[in-house]
């Protein structure tokens, strides 16, 4: 099995697993570096698999549909490009030879889903959209904080070796963050010298790990001291009324 991440638009990555002869994509927004791929690797497209509703994740789909035939997923309870599979919780869908297990993550948007392959015959892998980024996490658009943490907690207990597809590179500004909240872990600071020198060279950060999200996402580590501490000083009011997760996503919204 191929993993590759095909860069779409400014910072997102558009998801490519395939088997030398099929292949899969996930949240295609963009359908010419879908198709541009297909050709270069020598693969059909048998799959689409759909996170949320947000058109840099759906815009390329029907092209991509009418270009191969392709099924399409996507969530249970969100608008999507017609005609599609539509998954909940505890779906499987199986592509590839391979079985995709589907977990409802709300937050980012209300009917988020996720999928994850427990076994690809190497590590596990998982595609989780907007959900989980790597040092960070996504927007809270149509979700409560609680949603999302309870989202993130699901995704954080995972098995340690899966390997972790977000839909955007959106790493180092994430880290830069984490390192405000959390200057005093040294993980933290290796893994941002790492992603740097990756980004100068022209490379992806992605896929991250299920492991290293809990050494290094802050989003994931609420109740370590040393991030209640940088929460207390950024809003004492707010986290005293709505805890450390919601505290830091408010300070992560206006942080640059
Ligand atoms: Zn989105
Ligand atoms: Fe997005």
């Amino acid at each position: 099995m191929k993993l590759i991440p095909l860069p779409a638009f400014a910072d997102n990555y558009i998801w490519m697993l395939h088997d030398g002869q099929n292949a899969l994509v996930v949240d295609p927004g963009d359908a010419q570096p879908v198709a541009e791929a297909l050709l270069r690797e020598g693969v059909q497209l048998q799959g689409i698999l759909v996170t949320h509703h947000h058109a840099d994740h759906t815009g390329g789909v029907n092209v991509l549909r009418e270009l191969s035939g392709a099924s399409v997923y996507g969530p249970a309870n969100e608008v999507m490009p017609e005609p599609i599979t539509r998954l909940s919780e505890g779906d499987r869908v199986q592509l590839l030879g391979l079985d995709f297990d589907v977990m409802e993550v709300p937050g980012h948007t209300a009917g988020h889903i996720a999928y994850f392959c427990p076994d690809t015959g190497n590590t596990p892998l998982l595609f989780c959209g907007d959900t989980l980024f790597s040092g960070g996490c996504g927007r809270l658009f149509e979700g409560t904080a609680a949603q999302m943490q309870a989202s993130l907690h699901r995704l954080a207990s995972l098995p340690d070796t899966t390997r972790v597809c977000c839909t955007h590179e959106y790493t180092l500004s994430n880290l830069k963050f984490a390192m405000e909240v959390e200057p005093d872990n040294p993980q933290l600071a290796a893994y941002q010298s790492h992603c740097t020198a990756l980004r100068a060279d022209g490379l992806p950060t992605l896929p991250s790990s299920i492991e290293m999200e809990r050494q290094i996402n802050p989003f994931l580590r609420v109740d370590v001291p040393t991030i209640v501490a940088s929460a207390q000083r950024f809003d004492a009011v707010g986290l005293a009324q709505n805890g450390a997760f919601a505290t830091l996503r408010q300070w992560k919204n206006q942080y640059r």
